[in-house]
């Protein structure tokens, strides 16, 4: 799940040896006994997905999710198929149906209706589109066209930042990670049209047949607009994002939360960046009174203002023009949208078909105007009750967790102390926000998609930068409601679940708790376990980045997190390539910590309870069946190709597999025993938290 980033990136973990804390499994005798009990509630297992002709000690994703994987066929106009993605389509068609309900009649002027379907009716305005060709982006190339100075450049990326479009750096107002009761400035490096830096950089001969489609891509773009010498322009855009990457920090770079934390004057970063005009970068970005920047990639700075002083100005031009039509594409008339659905849908993730433009239009009222989306969708689909089971799961797995750091072995009682008055300031969101977002300063119109959009793009920034002086919002939500996902915000300390995920096999309210805890009990432990990842452990319960580790102590977790560097690098899903474990390590130690959590909260939830067989397993069983259900998806080789690479999310199997390998409570669920594959030598096995 994810990591709210920008200035405040998530966390995790911490450690340990610990006994293992497995229940007695049911002997035979009492399990015949137990099944004559006829359950209230069903075991939210599907057997109809299980392939019990591989033994679960063998592979225990493929045990349970087998008949699942050969019967399923990803959608053509998907890259990967899985429980979230089912979640999300479903959640899509509900979406659907609000807006077409709206579309269907008309509205005041400014309401939040009129806004949602006059936004949709202007994506699916086909033909309108298709007759306007460039019209909507003219006055932006001319914009471009006329920039005919350093300075002028300099002016243009600030005011730029606005819509984040062909800007080699992108600034953003978030909390401030060492004073988390603050807004502070931020800036990122940025400016790559492909996914990562490493798409320039690997020289093996996948990654080079993808960089000359990617050059292909830029030069029909370019012939598209009808504008000449496309194949010059092609390299000479190319061989600026070269640069830029080389410049670059990787993904895991980026994972450091100290060495990405900059705070410098305005002199400073005058002095860091020489030759730059950041004043006026500043002033068009709206940024004049601010006194300090957080820089998150101090050594691209350098880089990137040796680079634009280097580069002539018209390669810049082109390599503005070209982002333009690039972020655009998909908005502009059907050969554009081909083109880049072209490159982006089918060379880089593998997709057969588009999404049709009805989807496509709801995927933009969404990323627009989401939470105005998000109000209407809890009106209709979420259950209350869903958020009383989900406020005790989550306090049991709260006590799971204090019960958890008390009985490490390896932490010093100072450091747990710290740990403990952490945990017990995690602020939690559960549905929706109290306080809905207001959208009073969007204008939309039902002939002016671009418009709209960039319109929209304007008033955000404003919102962003507005926060400046301001007193934190700790209301705020990261995600709409209506997404399937759930996050750790390292500088709120909160965990955050949107009402979306609360649904089947996440949280199955007709379901005992078996399945429950070992599915969004997993994600709600997962969560809390970010708070303490080889990240989140870098700040406190205030959400401030402050060491409160006794050296000791970090040296133990720093070991058994290189533990797990390992096993998950050996993990080798697709040709040569092996998953990143550096990359994946926090999301890698959320899951075992959070899944360890959750089966000692289910543990302690039911110890006054007899072990119930339903249809035919005990409770351990079906908690870690709940885990490994959630986790079932299948890939398109391109995309799987692109998750390894941009992670930092292990693709499903692994999550299960690299999981249960350490789990002491699942070797004794199943009777796992030396020799079978899903088996780890004891001195091989991590167990942090
Ligand atoms: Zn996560």
């Amino acid at each position: 799940m994810n990591k709210v980033s920008a200035l405040a990136l998530g966390v995790a973990l911490s450690l340990g040896l610990a006994a293992c804390n497995g229940q007695p499994v049911a002997t035979n005798a009492k399990q015949a006994q137990l099944e004559q009990a006829a359950p209230a509630l069903s075991s939210g297992i599907d057997p109809a997905n299980m392939d019990t002709t591989v033994a679960p000690q063998q592979d225990f994703f493929r045990y349970v999710n087998g008949n699942w994987l050969t019967g399923t066929e990803i959608p053509a106009d998907k890259a990967r198929w899985g429980s979230f993605d089912e979640l999300r389509e479903n959640a899509e068609k509900q979406v659907l149906a609000i807006i077409q309900e709206l579309a269907a009649t008309g509205h005041a002027q400014g309401s939040d209706s009129q806004k949602m379907a006059d936004l949709y009716r202007s994506y699916l305005d086909e033909e309108r589109i298709n007759s306007l060709g460039l019209t909507p982006l003219r006055s932006e190339i001319s914009r471009i066209d006329n920039i005919d100075s350093s300075a002028a450049l300099s002016q243009y990326w600030g005011q730029n930042q606005r819509y984040r479009i062909g800007t080699p750096l992108a600034v953003y107002v978030g909390q401030d990670q060492r004073q988390s009761d603050q807004y502070i400035t931020g800036a990122s490096q940025a400016g790559l049209g492909m996914p990562d830096r490493d798409y320039y950089l690997k020289d093996d001969e996948r990654s080079k047949v993808l960089l000359a489609q990617y050059e292909a891509f830029i030069e029909t773009l370019w012939q598209l607009a009808g504008w000449d010498n496309a194949e010059q322009a092609a390299d000479n855009i190319l061989a600026i994002e070269t640069q830029l990457a080389k410049a670059q920090w990787s993904r895991i770079q980026n994972r450091d939360r100290n060495a990405t934390y900059n705070k410098l004057s305005k002199k400073e970063l005058a002095e860091l960046a020489p030759g730059f005009d950041w004043t006026t970068f500043l002033n068009a970005a709206d940024l004049n009174d601010i006194e300090h920047i957080v820089v998150r990639q101090p050594s691209y700075f350098s880089a990137f203002a040796k680079i634009q002083a280097e580069v002539p100005l018209a390669q810049w031009q082109q390599y503005l023009k070209f982002h333009l039509l690039r972020a655009n594409a998909n908005n502009l008339s059907e050969p554009f949208v081909n083109a880049s659905f072209d490159f982006y849908g089918r060379v880089l993730s593998g997709l057969q078909e588009q999404r049709s433009r009805e989807k496509r239009a709801v995927s933009t009222v969404e990323s627009t105007l989401g939470f105005m989306v998000g109000k209407e969708y809890v009106a209709r689909h979420f259950q209350p009750e869903a958020k009383a089971r989900m406020d005790e799961m989550i306090e049991n797995l709260r006590l799971a967790f204090k019960e958890a750091i008390n009985d490490l072995e390896w932490m010093s009682p100072q450091t747990k102390v710290e740990a403990q008055a952490k945990l017990g300031k995690f602020n939690t969101k559960i549905g929706y926000p109290d306080v809905w977002r207001d959208y009073d300063c969007v204008t939309i119109a039902a002939d002016d998609l671009i418009g709209n959009l960039r319109r929209s793009a304007e008033c955000e920034y404003q919102r962003m930068t507005d926060r400046l002086g301001q007193p934190v919002n700790r209301d705020e939500w990261g995600m709409t409601p209506q997404t399937v996902n759930a996050y750790y915000s390292s500088t709120m300390n909160e965990i955050v679940f949107p009402a979306a995920i609360l649904q089947p096999p996440f949280f199955n309210v007709n379901a005992d708790d078996a399945v429950n805890y070992g599915a969004i009990g997993g994600v709600i432990g997962h969560e809390f376990t970010h708070g303490f990842d080889d990240q989140g452990r870098r700040s406190d319960g205030e959400g401030n980045l402050r060491d409160w580790w006794v050296t000791d102590d970090e040296n133990q977790f720093r070991e058994r997190a290189q533990r797990m560097i390992d096993q998950y690098s050996n993990f080798n899903p697709i040709d040569d390539l092996r998953l990143q474990g550096a990359l994946g390590l926090g999301e890698n130690i959320a899951d075992l910590g959070g899944l360890t959590v959750a089966y000692k909260a289910y543990q302690n939830a039911t110890k006054d309870q007899p072990p119930v067989i339903i249809d035919g397993f005990t409770p351990e069983q079906r908690f870690f069946m709940g885990w490994a259900q959630v986790w079932r998806i299948k890939f398109r080789d391109e995309a799987l190709r692109q998750q390894v690479i941009t992670g930092p999310h292990s693709p499903g199997m692994y999550r299960v597999l690299g999981v249960l390998s350490n789990m002491p409570e699942f070797y004794q669920a199943f009777d796992v025993k030396p020799g079978d594959a899903m088996y780890r030598e004891e001195d091989v096995r991590v167990k942090i938290w």
